[in-house]
């Protein structure tokens, strides 16, 4: 695949519309300026792989709009190095943009082809990042604890195996709320047993499946 001059200034002109939109911190206005999003969506969609919108990836699931990957990335108030862990791989796209920005990125993906895909573009591009095809709503119990925790698809509650997960001091991002719309939420954990909760705008993510998602005929 190539990433062309073509390319790079639509992705510039991406990365001035998300300031537009509210996004400030500038190590993920970087990133995204840095990922070729084109990498990771479908061939019939490369025009588009720059407009800030949702794209149909393999398997039913969407890579989220732009504007939410960059949003959910800042509202992770990330530091250099922090181990982060991913539920909901999909594309790949997000990991890409957390491993640009020096992450240590774990991430889960529940359909086995989007795993495989995945794991073969971040192989490509360079990307070190760890995958594992499996449940993610039962987290990566063997590289507990996680720093940053972050959902990228529906979850109708807070999975319990994820709050177990979180590192003491560490934040979780997640959509919570029905399959047709939800509130992203962050949630810090102050200590074994304290959580502290806030719940910010509605967004529109695809359903967590497994054990603590939503059940398939949903
Ligand atoms: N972060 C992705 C967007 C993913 S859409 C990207 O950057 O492209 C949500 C993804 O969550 C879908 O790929 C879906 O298959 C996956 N998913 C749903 N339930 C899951 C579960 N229990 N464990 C892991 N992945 C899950």
């Amino acid at each position: 695949m190539v990433d062309n001059i073509r390319h790079r200034g639509k992705r510039e002109r991406l990365v001035k519309e998300l300031e537009e939109k509210g996004i400030t911190q500038l190590a993920v206005l970087a990133a995204i300026g840095k990922v070729p999003r084109h990498f990771f969506v479908d061939g019939a969609f490369d025009d588009e792989a720059y407009l800030d919108k949702p794209l149909p990836i393999l398997e039913n699931q969407t890579i989220s709009q732009p504007f939410t990957v960059a949003s959910q990335t800042e509202l992770l108030n990330l530091k250099p190095k922090m181990k982060v862990l991913e539920i909901g791989t999909g594309s790949g796209y997000q990991a890409a943009v957390l491993a640009e920005m020096g992450m240590r990125v774990f991430s889960v993906e529940i359909h086995r082809v989007l795993y495989l895909r995945a794991k073969e573009k971040l192989e490509d591009l360079g990307y070190d990042v760890f995958l594992r095809h499996g449940d993610g709503s039962e987290g990566w119990a063997q590289y507990q604890s996680y720093e940053r925790i972050l959902v990228t698809a529906a979850c109708p509650k807070a999975p319990p195996a994820l709050l177990q997960q979180l590192e003491i001091g560490g934040k979780m991002v997640l959509p919570i709320g029905t399959l047709k719309n939800q509130r992203m939420h962050v949630i810090t954990r102050l200590s074994g047993q304290e959580y502290q909760t806030e719940m910010l705008d509605a967004y529109r993510f695809v359903p967590l499946r497994g054990k603590f998602g939503f059940s398939e005929e949903a």
